[in-house]
Protein backbone atom coordinates (compact mmCIF):
# COMPACT_ATOMS: atom_id res chain seq x y z
CA UNK A 1 0.00 0.00 0.00
CA UNK A 2 2.52 2.51 1.01
CA UNK A 3 5.89 2.98 -1.76
CA UNK A 4 9.19 3.65 -0.26
CA UNK A 5 9.93 6.79 -2.16
CA UNK A 6 13.60 6.64 -4.28
CA UNK A 7 15.73 8.69 -2.12
CA UNK A 8 14.14 7.57 1.00
CA UNK A 9 14.66 11.29 2.90
CA UNK A 10 12.90 9.81 6.27
CA UNK A 11 15.54 7.49 6.92
CA UNK A 12 17.07 7.22 10.48
CA UNK A 13 14.47 9.52 11.46
CA UNK A 14 11.88 8.67 14.89
CA UNK A 15 8.17 7.90 13.96
CA UNK A 16 5.58 9.32 15.92
CA UNK A 17 2.19 8.14 17.28
CA UNK A 18 -0.24 10.62 18.17
CA UNK A 19 -3.26 9.64 20.05
CA UNK A 20 -6.09 11.86 20.70
CA UNK A 21 -9.20 10.85 23.02
CA UNK A 22 -12.47 13.00 22.98
CA UNK A 23 -13.32 14.34 25.65
CA UNK A 24 -10.79 13.00 28.30
CA UNK A 25 -10.36 15.39 31.33
CA UNK A 26 -6.97 14.97 32.97
CA UNK A 27 -8.54 14.47 36.44
CA UNK A 28 -9.69 11.00 35.15
CA UNK A 29 -6.64 9.01 34.92
CA UNK A 30 -4.84 7.67 37.45
CA UNK A 31 -1.49 10.01 36.78
CA UNK A 32 -3.35 12.91 37.25
CA UNK A 33 -4.55 11.42 40.18
CA UNK A 34 -7.30 9.83 40.19
CA UNK A 35 -8.60 7.63 42.64
CA UNK A 36 -10.37 4.76 40.41
CA UNK A 37 -7.84 2.63 37.98
CA UNK A 38 -8.72 3.89 35.13
CA UNK A 39 -5.26 4.62 32.71
CA UNK A 40 -3.37 1.71 34.03
CA UNK A 41 -1.53 1.18 31.16
CA UNK A 42 -0.73 4.83 30.88
CA UNK A 43 0.48 5.16 34.59
CA UNK A 44 2.80 2.69 34.02
CA UNK A 45 4.55 4.98 31.23
CA UNK A 46 3.97 8.11 33.17
CA UNK A 47 7.32 7.34 35.12
CA UNK A 48 9.29 7.47 31.50
CA UNK A 49 7.67 10.30 29.83
CA UNK A 50 6.61 13.98 29.99
CA UNK A 51 3.67 14.27 31.91
CA UNK A 52 2.22 17.93 31.12
CA UNK A 53 0.17 18.73 34.59
CA UNK A 54 -1.27 21.76 32.86
CA UNK A 55 -2.17 21.02 29.19
CA UNK A 56 -4.68 23.57 27.96
CA UNK A 57 -6.70 22.82 24.99
CA UNK A 58 -7.06 25.88 22.42
CA UNK A 59 -10.59 25.67 22.17
CA UNK A 60 -13.33 22.99 22.61
CA UNK A 61 -15.44 21.26 21.60
CA UNK A 62 -13.88 19.22 18.60
CA UNK A 63 -14.06 21.74 15.76
CA UNK A 64 -12.41 24.74 17.72
CA UNK A 65 -9.35 22.10 19.24
CA UNK A 66 -7.92 20.48 16.64
CA UNK A 67 -6.54 23.16 14.43
CA UNK A 68 -4.71 23.69 17.32
CA UNK A 69 -3.39 20.13 17.84
CA UNK A 70 -2.83 19.47 14.27
CA UNK A 71 -1.74 22.73 12.34
CA UNK A 72 -0.72 24.77 15.80
CA UNK A 73 -2.89 27.20 14.66
CA UNK A 74 -5.76 29.00 17.14
CA UNK A 75 -9.04 28.08 16.58
CA UNK A 76 -10.96 31.34 14.91
CA UNK A 77 -7.53 32.68 13.44
CA UNK A 78 -8.71 32.15 9.64
CA UNK A 79 -12.65 33.88 10.90
CA UNK A 80 -15.52 32.21 12.23
CA UNK A 81 -16.73 30.72 8.92
CA UNK A 82 -13.64 28.33 8.94
CA UNK A 83 -14.26 25.34 10.66
CA UNK A 84 -11.85 23.10 10.50
CA UNK A 85 -8.25 23.29 8.62
CA UNK A 86 -7.81 25.36 5.22
CA UNK A 87 -6.87 23.94 2.21
CA UNK A 88 -2.95 24.25 1.82
CA UNK A 89 -2.47 24.32 5.26
CA UNK A 90 0.32 23.16 6.79
CA UNK A 91 0.12 20.34 9.49
CA UNK A 92 2.07 17.74 11.21
CA UNK A 93 0.77 15.36 8.81
CA UNK A 94 2.00 17.48 5.70
CA UNK A 95 5.36 18.42 7.08
CA UNK A 96 5.92 14.78 8.17
CA UNK A 97 4.70 13.12 4.79
CA UNK A 98 6.97 15.81 3.00
CA UNK A 99 9.95 14.65 5.42
CA UNK A 100 9.42 11.08 3.98
CA UNK A 101 7.20 9.57 6.42
CA UNK A 102 4.51 6.53 6.24
CA UNK A 103 1.58 8.65 7.38
CA UNK A 104 -1.97 7.04 8.69
CA UNK A 105 -5.22 8.58 10.45
CA UNK A 106 -7.95 6.57 11.97
CA UNK A 107 -10.27 8.11 13.59
CA UNK A 108 -13.06 6.74 15.51
CA UNK A 109 -16.43 8.39 13.40
CA UNK A 110 -16.05 12.00 14.67
CA UNK A 111 -17.65 13.76 11.66
CA UNK A 112 -15.83 17.21 12.48
CA UNK A 113 -12.55 15.24 11.84
CA UNK A 114 -13.18 14.15 8.75
CA UNK A 115 -12.03 15.12 5.02
CA UNK A 116 -15.00 17.11 4.87
CA UNK A 117 -12.65 19.96 7.10
CA UNK A 118 -9.47 18.90 5.46
CA UNK A 119 -7.89 16.84 7.91
CA UNK A 120 -6.97 13.91 5.67
CA UNK A 121 -4.77 16.00 4.33
CA UNK A 122 -1.08 14.87 4.26
CA UNK A 123 -2.62 11.41 5.30
CA UNK A 124 -1.96 8.59 2.82
CA UNK A 125 -4.17 6.82 4.50
CA UNK A 126 -6.95 8.26 6.30
CA UNK A 127 -9.88 6.17 7.70
CA UNK A 128 -12.79 8.20 9.39
CA UNK A 129 -15.21 5.45 10.32
CA UNK A 130 -17.82 7.36 9.39
CA UNK A 131 -19.93 4.93 7.81
CA UNK A 132 -19.60 2.47 11.24
CA UNK A 133 -22.70 0.52 11.07
CA UNK A 134 -24.14 0.32 14.34
CA UNK A 135 -27.37 -1.85 15.10
CA UNK A 136 -28.61 0.37 17.38
CA UNK A 137 -30.21 2.89 15.65
CA UNK A 138 -33.94 1.15 16.14
CA UNK A 139 -32.86 0.10 19.65
CA UNK A 140 -32.27 3.82 20.62
CA UNK A 141 -34.95 5.76 22.06
CA UNK A 142 -34.41 10.00 21.30
CA UNK A 143 -37.00 11.66 23.10
CA UNK A 144 -35.96 14.73 20.87
CA UNK A 145 -34.79 14.46 17.65
CA UNK A 146 -36.36 11.11 16.10
CA UNK A 147 -39.78 12.09 17.55
CA UNK A 148 -39.81 15.75 16.30
CA UNK A 149 -41.19 15.43 13.60
CA UNK A 150 -43.12 12.55 13.38
CA UNK A 151 -46.88 12.78 14.63
CA UNK A 152 -45.75 10.74 17.55
CA UNK A 153 -43.80 13.52 18.13
CA UNK A 154 -46.28 16.34 17.39
CA UNK A 155 -49.19 14.66 19.16
CA UNK A 156 -46.31 14.72 22.22
CA UNK A 157 -45.77 18.56 21.70
CA UNK A 158 -49.29 19.81 22.36
CA UNK A 159 -49.92 17.23 25.04
CA UNK A 160 -46.76 18.41 26.78
CA UNK A 161 -47.38 22.61 26.16
CA UNK A 162 -51.26 21.79 27.44
CA UNK A 163 -49.63 19.60 30.64
CA UNK A 164 -47.61 23.21 31.23
CA UNK A 165 -49.85 24.85 31.24
CA UNK A 166 -52.19 23.06 33.97
CA UNK A 167 -49.00 22.88 35.77
CA UNK A 168 -48.28 19.20 35.55
CA UNK A 169 -45.39 19.64 33.27
CA UNK A 170 -42.85 17.51 34.89
CA UNK A 171 -45.19 15.08 35.69
CA UNK A 172 -45.97 14.31 32.20
CA UNK A 173 -42.27 14.89 30.94
CA UNK A 174 -41.56 11.98 33.38
CA UNK A 175 -44.11 9.50 32.53
CA UNK A 176 -43.29 10.55 28.82
CA UNK A 177 -39.75 9.46 29.34
CA UNK A 178 -40.81 6.32 31.42
CA UNK A 179 -43.15 5.15 28.39
CA UNK A 180 -40.39 5.70 26.02
CA UNK A 181 -37.92 3.46 27.74
CA UNK A 182 -40.49 0.73 27.91
CA UNK A 183 -41.75 0.53 25.16
CA UNK A 184 -38.18 0.33 23.66
CA UNK A 185 -37.40 -2.92 21.81
CA UNK A 186 -34.82 -5.09 24.27
CA UNK A 187 -31.18 -3.78 24.28
CA UNK A 188 -29.30 -7.06 23.94
CA UNK A 189 -25.30 -5.86 24.81
CA UNK A 190 -23.63 -2.81 24.99
CA UNK A 191 -22.00 -3.24 22.07
CA UNK A 192 -25.16 -3.12 20.02
CA UNK A 193 -26.09 0.43 21.62
CA UNK A 194 -22.49 1.60 20.57
CA UNK A 195 -22.22 4.68 18.20
CA UNK A 196 -18.45 5.27 17.70
CA UNK A 197 -16.11 2.05 16.59
CA UNK A 198 -14.60 1.21 20.30
CA UNK A 199 -10.42 1.65 20.54
CA UNK A 200 -10.12 -1.89 19.50
CA UNK A 201 -11.35 -2.01 16.08
CA UNK A 202 -9.24 1.27 15.32
CA UNK A 203 -5.73 -0.40 17.18
CA UNK A 204 -6.50 -3.81 14.51
CA UNK A 205 -6.30 -1.51 11.58
CA UNK A 206 -3.56 0.77 13.06
CA UNK A 207 -1.28 -2.33 13.45
CA UNK A 208 -2.08 -3.79 9.71
CA UNK A 209 -1.25 -0.62 8.26
CA UNK A 210 1.81 -0.35 10.57
CA UNK A 211 2.54 -4.39 9.36
CA UNK A 212 2.50 -2.55 5.96
CA UNK A 213 5.29 0.39 6.21
CA UNK A 214 8.26 -1.24 5.85
CA UNK A 215 11.65 0.86 6.91
CA UNK A 216 9.96 4.20 6.65
CA UNK A 217 9.46 6.41 9.51
CA UNK A 218 5.97 6.60 9.76
CA UNK A 219 3.46 9.27 11.70
CA UNK A 220 0.41 7.31 13.16
CA UNK A 221 -2.54 9.55 14.65
CA UNK A 222 -5.36 7.56 16.28
CA UNK A 223 -8.40 9.54 17.23
CA UNK A 224 -10.61 7.24 19.93
CA UNK A 225 -13.87 8.12 21.03
CA UNK A 226 -14.29 5.77 23.90
CA UNK A 227 -15.31 8.18 26.62
CA UNK A 228 -17.51 9.61 24.43
CA UNK A 229 -21.17 10.14 24.86
CA UNK A 230 -23.80 8.30 25.07
CA UNK A 231 -21.28 5.71 27.22
CA UNK A 232 -21.60 2.64 26.21
CA UNK A 233 -17.97 0.86 27.50
CA UNK A 234 -17.58 -2.47 26.62
CA UNK A 235 -18.34 -4.80 29.27
CA UNK A 236 -15.29 -6.31 30.06
CA UNK A 237 -14.05 -2.71 30.95
CA UNK A 238 -17.02 -1.73 33.30
CA UNK A 239 -16.08 -5.41 35.04
CA UNK A 240 -12.68 -4.62 35.67
CA UNK A 241 -13.79 -1.09 37.46
CA UNK A 242 -16.95 -1.77 38.65
CA UNK A 243 -16.43 -5.53 39.60
CA UNK A 244 -20.21 -6.72 38.19
CA UNK A 245 -21.35 -6.89 34.22
CA UNK A 246 -23.26 -4.00 32.59
CA UNK A 247 -27.07 -4.46 32.15
CA UNK A 248 -27.53 -2.95 29.14
CA UNK A 249 -30.87 -2.02 29.37
CA UNK A 250 -29.71 0.08 32.81
CA UNK A 251 -26.62 1.80 30.65
CA UNK A 252 -29.21 2.77 27.52
CA UNK A 253 -32.01 3.90 30.55
CA UNK A 254 -28.95 5.94 31.72
CA UNK A 255 -27.73 7.25 28.41
CA UNK A 256 -31.56 8.44 27.71
CA UNK A 257 -31.76 9.80 31.18
CA UNK A 258 -28.54 12.02 31.28
CA UNK A 259 -29.96 13.21 27.95
CA UNK A 260 -32.94 14.76 29.26
CA UNK A 261 -33.43 18.00 28.42
CA UNK A 262 -36.56 18.30 30.73
CA UNK A 263 -34.86 18.02 33.78
CA UNK A 264 -33.23 19.97 36.27
CA UNK A 265 -29.60 20.09 37.18
CA UNK A 266 -30.57 18.14 40.43
CA UNK A 267 -32.61 15.66 38.96
CA UNK A 268 -30.21 14.81 36.56
CA UNK A 269 -27.07 14.83 39.21
CA UNK A 270 -29.00 12.30 41.51
CA UNK A 271 -27.78 9.71 38.33
CA UNK A 272 -24.38 11.19 38.19
CA UNK A 273 -22.20 8.60 40.06
CA UNK A 274 -23.60 5.92 37.84
CA UNK A 275 -23.30 8.14 34.29
CA UNK A 276 -19.54 8.53 35.47
CA UNK A 277 -18.98 4.72 36.03
CA UNK A 278 -19.98 4.25 31.96
CA UNK A 279 -17.31 7.25 31.53
CA UNK A 280 -14.63 5.94 33.52
CA UNK A 281 -15.24 2.30 31.36
CA UNK A 282 -14.85 4.03 28.31
CA UNK A 283 -11.19 5.57 29.51
CA UNK A 284 -9.95 2.24 30.95
CA UNK A 285 -11.31 0.71 27.20
CA UNK A 286 -9.26 2.93 25.88
CA UNK A 287 -6.05 2.40 27.84
CA UNK A 288 -6.18 -1.27 27.53
CA UNK A 289 -6.19 -0.99 23.45
CA UNK A 290 -3.40 1.14 23.71
CA UNK A 291 -1.73 -1.10 25.69
CA UNK A 292 -2.19 -4.04 22.99
CA UNK A 293 -0.96 -1.32 20.75
CA UNK A 294 2.30 -0.78 22.14
CA UNK A 295 2.72 -4.09 22.68
CA UNK A 296 2.63 -4.64 18.94
CA UNK A 297 5.42 -1.81 18.54
CA UNK A 298 7.64 -3.29 21.04
CA UNK A 299 7.02 -6.62 19.23
CA UNK A 300 8.43 -5.43 15.73
CA UNK A 301 10.94 -3.19 17.74
CA UNK A 302 9.25 0.07 16.36
CA UNK A 303 9.14 1.82 19.86
CA UNK A 304 12.40 2.07 20.27
CA UNK A 305 12.28 4.37 18.10
CA UNK A 306 9.02 5.90 18.15
CA UNK A 307 7.90 9.07 19.82
CA UNK A 308 4.29 8.57 21.55
CA UNK A 309 2.01 11.41 22.49
CA UNK A 310 -1.41 11.08 23.84
CA UNK A 311 -3.71 13.66 24.45
CA UNK A 312 -7.62 15.15 24.43
CA UNK A 313 -9.14 17.39 22.17
CA UNK A 314 -11.37 18.52 25.66
CA UNK A 315 -12.99 17.36 28.47
CA UNK A 316 -16.27 16.48 29.40
CA UNK A 317 -18.43 18.16 32.37
CA UNK A 318 -20.54 16.05 35.25
CA UNK A 319 -22.42 19.10 37.04
CA UNK A 320 -19.37 20.80 38.88
CA UNK A 321 -20.76 23.78 37.39
CA UNK A 322 -23.85 22.73 36.30
CA UNK A 323 -23.34 21.04 33.07
CA UNK A 324 -23.03 17.84 31.31
CA UNK A 325 -21.29 16.93 28.11
CA UNK A 326 -19.12 20.04 26.70
CA UNK A 327 -20.62 22.30 24.79
CA UNK A 328 -18.88 25.70 24.92
CA UNK A 329 -20.31 27.49 27.16
CA UNK A 330 -17.45 27.56 30.28
CA UNK A 331 -13.81 27.16 29.82
CA UNK A 332 -13.85 25.36 33.82
CA UNK A 333 -11.15 23.06 34.07
CA UNK A 334 -12.87 19.90 33.55
CA UNK A 335 -12.97 21.02 29.58
CA UNK A 336 -10.09 22.83 28.89
CA UNK A 337 -7.20 20.66 30.92
CA UNK A 338 -6.43 17.05 29.42
CA UNK A 339 -3.70 14.90 30.17
CA UNK A 340 -0.94 15.35 27.79
CA UNK A 341 2.18 12.53 28.15
CA UNK A 342 5.01 12.62 25.64
CA UNK A 343 7.37 9.83 25.96
CA UNK A 344 10.78 10.03 24.17
CA UNK A 345 13.12 7.01 23.61
CA UNK A 346 16.22 7.38 25.18
CA UNK A 347 14.45 9.99 27.51
CA UNK A 348 13.94 9.80 31.03
CA UNK A 349 10.90 11.89 31.81
CA UNK A 350 11.71 14.76 34.09
CA UNK A 351 8.94 16.46 36.65
CA UNK A 352 7.18 19.19 34.08
CA UNK A 353 6.66 22.67 35.31
CA UNK A 354 3.53 23.83 36.27
CA UNK A 355 2.95 26.28 33.29
CA UNK A 356 0.13 25.92 31.02
CA UNK A 357 0.98 24.05 27.54
CA UNK A 358 -1.22 25.29 25.09
CA UNK A 359 -2.06 23.01 22.53
CA UNK A 360 -0.73 25.44 20.21
CA UNK A 361 2.77 24.62 21.32
CA UNK A 362 2.03 20.37 20.45
CA UNK A 363 3.02 20.00 16.68
CA UNK A 364 6.29 22.32 17.06
CA UNK A 365 7.48 20.07 19.84
CA UNK A 366 6.55 16.93 18.82
CA UNK A 367 8.09 18.00 15.22
CA UNK A 368 11.33 18.83 17.38
CA UNK A 369 11.31 15.98 19.05
CA UNK A 370 11.75 13.65 15.82
CA UNK A 371 14.24 16.07 14.08
CA UNK A 372 11.89 17.62 11.79
CA UNK A 373 12.13 21.49 11.07
CA UNK A 374 8.43 23.36 11.81
CA UNK A 375 6.85 25.44 9.36
CA UNK A 376 6.69 29.47 9.60
CA UNK A 377 2.91 28.79 9.56
CA UNK A 378 2.74 27.62 13.03
CA UNK A 379 1.53 30.06 15.72
CA UNK A 380 3.32 28.02 18.62
CA UNK A 381 6.51 27.36 19.35
CA UNK A 382 8.67 24.22 20.59
CA UNK A 383 8.73 23.79 24.25
CA UNK A 384 10.76 20.79 24.05
CA UNK A 385 14.16 22.80 25.83
CA UNK A 386 11.91 23.38 28.72
CA UNK A 387 10.46 19.57 28.95
CA UNK A 388 13.87 18.21 28.47
CA UNK A 389 15.12 20.34 31.36
CA UNK A 390 12.35 20.91 33.77
CA UNK A 391 12.11 24.71 33.28
CA UNK A 392 9.00 26.95 33.59
CA UNK A 393 7.73 29.24 30.36
CA UNK A 394 5.86 32.77 30.97
CA UNK A 395 3.20 32.66 28.39
CA UNK A 396 -0.37 32.16 29.18
CA UNK A 397 -2.35 29.42 27.53
CA UNK A 398 -5.25 31.29 25.61
CA UNK A 399 -8.47 29.22 24.74
CA UNK A 400 -10.79 30.67 22.25
CA UNK A 401 -14.34 29.17 20.88
CA UNK A 402 -17.87 30.96 20.43
CA UNK A 403 -20.20 31.14 23.02
CA UNK A 404 -22.64 28.14 22.98
CA UNK A 405 -21.89 27.32 19.19
CA UNK A 406 -23.28 23.35 18.99
CA UNK A 407 -23.41 23.34 15.48
CA UNK A 408 -20.77 25.24 13.12
CA UNK A 409 -22.77 24.75 10.17
CA UNK A 410 -25.70 27.64 11.32
CA UNK A 411 -23.98 31.00 10.73
CA UNK A 412 -26.55 32.28 13.55
CA UNK A 413 -24.67 29.57 16.16
CA UNK A 414 -21.04 30.39 15.59
CA UNK A 415 -20.87 33.77 14.71
CA UNK A 416 -22.35 34.31 18.47
CA UNK A 417 -20.29 36.04 20.96
CA UNK A 418 -16.41 34.92 21.46
CA UNK A 419 -15.13 33.16 24.47
CA UNK A 420 -11.81 34.02 25.70
CA UNK A 421 -9.72 31.94 27.98
CA UNK A 422 -6.19 33.49 29.60
CA UNK A 423 -5.05 30.97 32.05
CA UNK A 424 -1.45 31.03 33.41
CA UNK A 425 -0.05 28.95 36.15
CA UNK A 426 -2.26 30.03 39.06
CA UNK A 427 -5.23 32.17 37.54
CA UNK A 428 -7.28 32.22 35.02
CA UNK A 429 -9.48 35.01 33.10
CA UNK A 430 -12.59 33.99 31.45
CA UNK A 431 -14.22 36.80 29.55
CA UNK A 432 -17.19 36.48 27.08
CA UNK A 433 -17.08 39.48 24.13
CA UNK A 434 -20.36 40.90 24.29
CA UNK A 435 -21.12 44.48 24.79
CA UNK A 436 -21.59 45.24 28.47
CA UNK A 437 -19.08 41.90 29.14
CA UNK A 438 -17.55 41.26 32.52
CA UNK A 439 -14.39 38.97 32.87
CA UNK A 440 -14.22 36.70 35.82
CA UNK A 441 -10.76 36.06 37.69
CA UNK A 442 -9.80 32.61 39.15
CA UNK A 443 -7.82 31.43 41.43
CA UNK A 444 -6.97 27.99 40.82
CA UNK A 445 -4.73 27.46 43.91
CA UNK A 446 -6.85 29.03 46.48
CA UNK A 447 -9.83 27.48 44.89
CA UNK A 448 -9.01 25.01 42.52
CA UNK A 449 -13.05 24.12 41.62
CA UNK A 450 -13.00 27.25 40.18
CA UNK A 451 -16.35 28.71 42.34
CA UNK A 452 -15.40 31.84 43.37
CA UNK A 453 -14.77 34.08 40.52
CA UNK A 454 -12.76 36.91 42.36
CA UNK A 455 -14.21 40.97 41.79
CA UNK A 456 -12.60 42.88 43.89
CA UNK A 457 -9.43 45.02 43.46
CA UNK A 458 -6.60 42.81 45.37
CA UNK A 459 -6.59 41.41 41.87
CA UNK A 460 -6.54 44.53 39.96
CA UNK A 461 -3.18 43.68 39.09
CA UNK A 462 -3.55 39.81 37.80
CA UNK A 463 -6.40 40.75 36.05
CA UNK A 464 -4.88 43.50 34.24
CA UNK A 465 -2.15 41.45 32.98
CA UNK A 466 -4.91 38.50 31.86
CA UNK A 467 -6.83 41.56 30.04
CA UNK A 468 -3.58 42.62 28.25
CA UNK A 469 -2.86 38.95 27.22
CA UNK A 470 -6.53 38.49 25.95
CA UNK A 471 -5.34 41.73 24.17
CA UNK A 472 -2.50 40.92 22.26
CA UNK A 473 -3.81 37.28 21.56
CA UNK A 474 -7.04 39.47 19.65
CA UNK A 475 -5.03 41.93 17.96
CA UNK A 476 -2.55 39.16 16.43
CA UNK A 477 -5.43 37.34 15.38
CA UNK A 478 -6.49 39.87 13.03
CA UNK A 479 -2.68 41.00 11.75
CA UNK A 480 -2.18 37.68 11.49
CA UNK A 481 -4.68 36.87 9.36
CA UNK A 482 -3.46 34.52 5.81
CA UNK A 483 -6.15 35.79 3.39
CA UNK A 484 -5.31 32.95 0.76
CA UNK A 485 -5.65 29.96 3.24
CA UNK A 486 -9.01 31.73 4.25
CA UNK A 487 -10.14 32.40 0.68
CA UNK A 488 -9.46 28.63 -0.28
CA UNK A 489 -11.52 27.16 3.16
CA UNK A 490 -14.61 29.83 2.05
CA UNK A 491 -14.22 28.17 -1.61
CA UNK A 492 -14.33 24.55 0.14
CA UNK A 493 -17.03 25.31 2.04
CA UNK A 494 -18.88 26.99 -0.71
CA UNK A 495 -18.46 24.27 -2.97
CA UNK A 496 -19.78 21.55 -0.55
CA UNK A 497 -22.97 23.17 0.23
CA UNK A 498 -23.23 23.38 -3.51
CA UNK A 499 -22.89 19.93 -4.00
CA UNK A 500 -25.26 19.17 -1.03
CA UNK A 501 -27.89 21.48 -2.35
CA UNK A 502 -28.13 19.37 -6.20
CA UNK A 503 -27.76 16.23 -4.66
CA UNK A 504 -30.88 17.30 -2.33
CA UNK A 505 -32.68 18.32 -5.44
CA UNK A 506 -31.65 15.33 -7.43
CA UNK A 507 -33.47 13.26 -4.44
ZN1 LIG B 1 -14.42 16.31 20.87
Amino acid sequence: MVQNSPQNPGQGKRSLVLITVDCLRADHCGLYGYARPTTPFLDSLAPESFVVPAAIVAGAPTYYSFPAILASRMPLALGRDVVGLAPGESTLATVLRESGYATAAFSAGNPYISPRFGYDHGFEVFRDFLDFETQSIENTVNLETPSADSARGKLNRSIKSFAGALGLGSLYNELYFQYCMKIAPAAESVDALRRFPAADILVDEAQSWLASVGQRPFFLWLHLMDPHSPYYPPNEAFRELAGRDIEPGRARYLNEYWNRSDMTSSGLSAKRDEVVQLYDAGIRWMDRQIARLVDSLKRTHLWDDCVFALTADHGEEFFEHGGRYHAPIRLSEEIVRVPLLIRVPGERGVKVPASPMSHLHLAPTLLEIVGVQAPSAFQGRSLWANLQRGVAWDDPAIIECVYGCTNPFRAESRNASRLIGVRDARFKLVMRIESGATEEVYDLEADPAETRPSSDGGALEIRKRLLQAAREHMERTVSTRDPVLRLRARLRDLRSEILGRIETLNH
